[in-house]
């Protein structure tokens, strides 16, 4: 996991804040993520179990978890 030293915590708080970012990004809406477990949080939560990846831009960069945790690269939900 390439963000092994991370710890975003698993809140409803923090839920609310990665859907400003992952529930609009192109990778997420083409994907339906929404649709499957994890639908959220995937840098604390894992990756979504979606079946065919089609990737696109990640937003994750703008968040601002992603910041405060010093985390790199983005696509938690297909890549860790
Ligand atoms: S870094 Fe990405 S996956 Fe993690 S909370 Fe932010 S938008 Fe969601
Ligand atoms: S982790 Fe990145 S690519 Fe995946 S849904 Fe969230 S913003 Fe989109």
């Amino acid at each position: 996991m390439k963000n092994a030293a991370v710890a975003v915590e698993d809140t409803d708080e923090n839920r609310q804040i990665c859907m400003k970012y992952c529930g609009i990004c192109p990778s997420y809406r083409k994907n339906n993520m929404g649709k499957y477990q994890p639908d959220s949080l995937f840098c604390s939560r894992g990756m979504s179990c979606f079946e065919e990846k089609k990737e696109d831009r990640c937003f994750c960069l703008a968040c601002e978890l992603f910041t405060k945790h010093h985390m790199a690269l983005g696509h938690f939900c297909t890549q860790q």
